[in-house]
């Protein structure tokens, strides 16, 4: 691992400008991404700013409103009463992820800016579009398994690997950041970045802008929501295909219906289409079916990767049966 110099941030002004000045310069919150890709040789920053000590850690509690601080722990929050509750989709999209272990020194903010897992961008002996722009990309031609059905370009087709993501794109979370020019909101569907031609550009954050807090509203009452995701075993495994939804069924049909889709898309996936077609739908398996289609409307698959088109659609159509299951 390259040499490097350690600061711990005494306040978060003094994290967002020491950062914002320094090119080099990048957070360090639990680590668990940042660090392995130091040791890998993928990340090589001159200075690691710790911002574990900030006061940003901690849920709070506010009228149809979850405000988690971003050094709240992945544990911390999916043990978080109110979560258990009203928000059961987060605490499984977190309880998928990982492992206990991980889960208590990863944070929030750190998991939504979590890494790829393309394991051509974790090899710096390998060409790789998003760690070097316009050195080609590997897993085109490699192997791709894994990769993206969703929102790829023919510059790179990696996934985002975060499940907590996906379940929080599908609530329309937002971000709060810090940055030099004061503090701004950012919906979590406007955060990140498809590839297009640009992979090495993940989100919309400048440089040196801090994550301070994530905002979710709460689920309106009545609501029901399932995170499922599909692996190749049953734990601590990254998403092959993951849905998160969530769905008001009243006499029958169904008033309002959410749905996200991981472990296939470039950028935790919003599924609009299938949205449209669940709202006023009988709550039955024929609209699942309908919707499953709708959300796989565009993808794109390579020759590894066919089998994830309808894997996904599955993955939808059996977590909204599951939460149709609940409701009845
Ligand atoms: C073996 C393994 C298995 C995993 N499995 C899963 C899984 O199944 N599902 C899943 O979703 N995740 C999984 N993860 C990812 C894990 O959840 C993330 O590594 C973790 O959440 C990152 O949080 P951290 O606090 O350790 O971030 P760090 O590693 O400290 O930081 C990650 C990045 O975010 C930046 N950063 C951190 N906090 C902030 C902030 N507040 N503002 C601005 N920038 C910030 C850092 O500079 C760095 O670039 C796995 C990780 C490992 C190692
Ligand atoms: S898919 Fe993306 S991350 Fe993977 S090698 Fe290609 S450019 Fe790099």
């Amino acid at each position: 691992m390259r040499a490097f110099e350690y600061m711990r941030a005494v306040d978060v002004a003094q994290a967002v400008a020491t950062v914002t000045a320094d090119p080099a310069a990048s957070y360090l919150a639990g680590g668990t991404t940042q660090i392995d890709l130091m040791k890998d040789g993928v990340l090589g920053p001159d200075r690691l700013i710790d911002i574990t000590r900030l006061p940003l850690r901690g849920i709070a509690h506010d009228v149809g409103v979850l405000r988690i601080g971003a050094l709240t722990t992945m544990e911390e929050l999916a043990a978080d009463s109110t979560v258990i509750e009203r928000l059961p989709i987060v605490r499984q999209a977190l309880l998928l992820g990982a492992s206990t272990q991980l889960r208590n020194i990863a944070t929030i903010g750190g998991n939504l800016l979590q890494r790829t897992r393309c394991r051509y961008f974790r090899d710096p002996t390998c060409a790789c579009n998003k760690r070097e722009p316009g050195s080609g990309c590997s897993a085109l031609q490699g192997f791709h398994r894994m990769h993206a059905i969703l929102g790829t370009s023919s510059q790179c087709i990696t996934t985002h690997a975060s499940d907590l993501a996906v379940a929080l794109v599908t609530l329309d979370a937002i971000v709060h950041v810090r940055g030099r020019d004061g503090e701004r909101a950012i919906p979590l569907t406007d955060f990140y970045v498809p590839p297009g031609t640009t992979p090495n550009v993940e989100n919309v954050l400048a440089h040196g802008e801090l994550i301070t807090a994530i905002e979710v509203p709460l689920l309106p009452a009545g609501t029901r929501s399932h995170y499922l995701k599909v692996r190749d075993r049953v734990s601590y495994e990254f998403a092959l295909t993951s849905a998160a939804v969530a769905l008001v069924v009243e006499d029958g049909l169904i008033r309002e219906g959410r749905v996200g889709l991981g472990g296939v898309a470039t950028v935790p996936w919003r599924a609009r289409g299938a949205e449209g077609v669940l709202r006023g739908a009988p709550a039955n398996v024929e609209t699942f079916r309908a919707a499953a289609e709708a959300a796989l409307v565009g993808a794109t698959a390579h020759r590894d990767n066919a089998f994830k088109v309808e894997l996904a659609k599955r993955t939808v159509v059996r977590a909204l049966e599951t939460v149709k299951e609940v409701e009845s």
